[in-house]
């Protein structure tokens, strides 16, 4: 089986040098708290927190705040629609507008026309039950 050995990488490894970044912004943090709470003299609280309860409280609120986000899995890149091969009519139905199959001309046969072509490789193909010039032109292209 193909399974990926996560031990192997090392997911925490680019994480290290923040944690040194945030210690510095939650003490900063905390003594504006302290700062604040001199000045105001909160009555509704009986003391200030203390720096562990603090942390504890930043720490919450840290993760409420960046924790969606981050555990949101990576999403792989969608093409834009136009971007990806599909049959489309040239005109507004299978009669209207018709153009030379490439396919059948780079095979000699030069007066096949249809009515399909390829929205992103922009070249004319037969797109019928009978004869799937589309298929053939993008199995080539793989
Ligand atoms: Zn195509
Ligand atoms: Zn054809």
């Amino acid at each position: 089986m193909d399974t990926i050995n996560v031990v192997n990488l090392k997911p925490y490894f680019g994480v290290q040098p923040s944690y040194h970044f945030m210690d510095i912004a939650v003490v900063n943090r905390f003594l504006l708290y302290k700062e604040l709470y001199k000045r105001r003299g909160d009555p509704a609280r009986a003391k200030p927190l203390t720096q562990k309860s603090f942390r504890e409280q930043l720490a919450k609120e840290m993760v409420e705040f960046s924790g969606v986000p981050a555990a949101a899995p990576p999403r792989p890149p969608t093409p834009p629609p136009s971007l990806t091969c599909m049959p489309a009519y040239y005109g507004e139905d299978a009669t209207t507008v018709r153009r030379y199959c490439r396919k059948c001309s780079d095979a000699g046969n030069r007066r096949v026309k249809t009515p399909v072509y390829c929205r992103k490789c922009q070249v004319p193909l037969c797109f019928t039950p009978k004869k799937n010039c589309y298929r053939e032109w993008h199995d080539l292209l793989e």
